[in-house]
């Protein structure tokens, strides 16, 4: 059966986006560029010290550093920091890490519309994005918004070089999560497939690259051009049951987000395969052999990728829960989801065992 699409939308956001070793000393221009002038410089406590070189390499442009930047968004360290960007007057936001500090800049950016400049040191590909997850009381929720879209990005292959192997690896396969959920998305277009297949290209041909010499420049450089390709394709279409599962397992049961994405892709992936074999066959066109979803499992494992959510701290007992929870609602996928497939696919996650498709 043809999957070629006669009819879809489609979307792409106005984004300033820079690639390079070293592009991050730009930085001084992209804030005059923006019409801006006192930019808020923000981190996680441990790439603080990246942070106040940042702010001592701009000068008079940086109105102040605000290093507090935690996982998961949590609505009372935004606060602070917004009444830091206040008592300093910044007039923008500029977000030096991963996941967790863009997110800080994007629900800062989300309450005051302050333009946002993004310096992205993980693959998570948060900043090509306009959806903000933040908690409250416990609560994980997601708001999308334009104002949520960072209006600058600078992809500076020097920065990645010190992510450390493991992370590197899991964060490739949380990016890669993206593209794969992206070629079987429900609003898929031929310009989003077009990205994912490029994205899951990227990685294929960095990461064994990266992983022989994690400080080469030009792997490094591949790789978040991967991430940018992937984080692009999150903000355009729908996710499915890899997202849900993946949310399921970090926002219930506490498990760590790109871990458990590297673990669960495959399964997913083999899961979903079943329905839509075309679709994703140019899973298999990238990592070789015949079935996408061992096609990953073997690219991950190559990779020294966790592979067991019993590894990550998921309790036997509590696969059933999860797969409770991961049902409960409905929701589209292209293999419909059931009870008992999703207990048995996550107990082979759980185990650590190769994908049963
Ligand atoms: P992270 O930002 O939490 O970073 C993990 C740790 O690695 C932090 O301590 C950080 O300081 C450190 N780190 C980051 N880059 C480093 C580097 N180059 N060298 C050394 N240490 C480094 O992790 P993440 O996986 O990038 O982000 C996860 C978060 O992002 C989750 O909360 C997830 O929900 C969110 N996310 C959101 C979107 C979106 O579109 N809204 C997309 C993807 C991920």
């Amino acid at each position: 059966m043809s999957h070629f699409l006669t009819s879809f939308d489609a979307r792409s956001a106005a984004v300033r986006v820079r690639f390079g070793p070293g592009v991050r000393h730009q930085l001084a221009d992209e804030i005059t560029h923006l019409g801006c002038r006192r930019a808020l410089i923000l981190s996680t406590p441990p790439q603080a010290d990246g942070a106040m070189e940042m702010a001592a390499d701009l000068k008079g442009m940086a109105a102040g550093v605000f290093t507090r930047a935690a996982m998961h968004t949590p609505v009372a360290v935004t606060e602070e920091a917004m009444e830091h960007a206040r008592s300093v007057d910044a007039d923008c936001l500029v977000a030096l890490g991963g996941g967790s500090t863009t997110g800080l800049g994007k629900a800062i950016a989300y309450r005051t519309d302050l333009p946002q400049i993004v310096i992205p040191t993980t693959y998570a590909g948060s900043e090509a994005t306009w959806i903000l997850g933040q908690t409250e009381n416990g609560e994980k929720t997601t708001v999308t918004d334009p104002k949520i879209q960072p209006e600058v990005i600078l992809y500076d292959a020097e920065l990645v070089r010190t992510l450390p192997v493991d992370m590197t690896v899991t964060s490739a396969l949380n990016a890669m999560a993206h593209a794969v959920e992206a070629l079987y998305a429900e609003n898929r277009n031929p310009m989003s497939t077009m990205l994912a297949i490029e994205g899951l290209r990227a990685f294929a041909a960095a990461m064994p690259r990266v992983i022989e010499n994690p400080e080469d420049l030009d792997a490094r450089g591949e790789t978040l051009y991967g991430a940018w390709l992937c984080g692009t394709v999150l903000g355009q279409v729908g996710m499915a049951l890899h997202h849900k599962l993946c949310h399921t397992l970090g926002g219930s049961f506490d498990l760590p987000h790109a871990e458990t994405h590297a673990v669960v892709l495959p399964h997913a992936l083999a899961y979903n395969s079943i329905a839509v074999p075309d679709l994703l066959a140019p899973v298999t066109g990238i990592f070789g052999g015949s079935n996408p979803g061992r096609a990953l499992f073997d690219f991950a494992r190559s990779m020294g990728a966790p592979l067991a959510l019993r590894d990550l701290g998921l309790k036997r007992d509590d696969v059933a829960k999860a797969a409770e929870l991961a049902t409960r609602k409905p929701y589209w996928n292209p293999q419909p989801v059931t009870r008992p497939a999703i207990d048995e696919l996550l107990l082979a996650a759980w185990a650590g065992d190769p994908p049963a498709a």
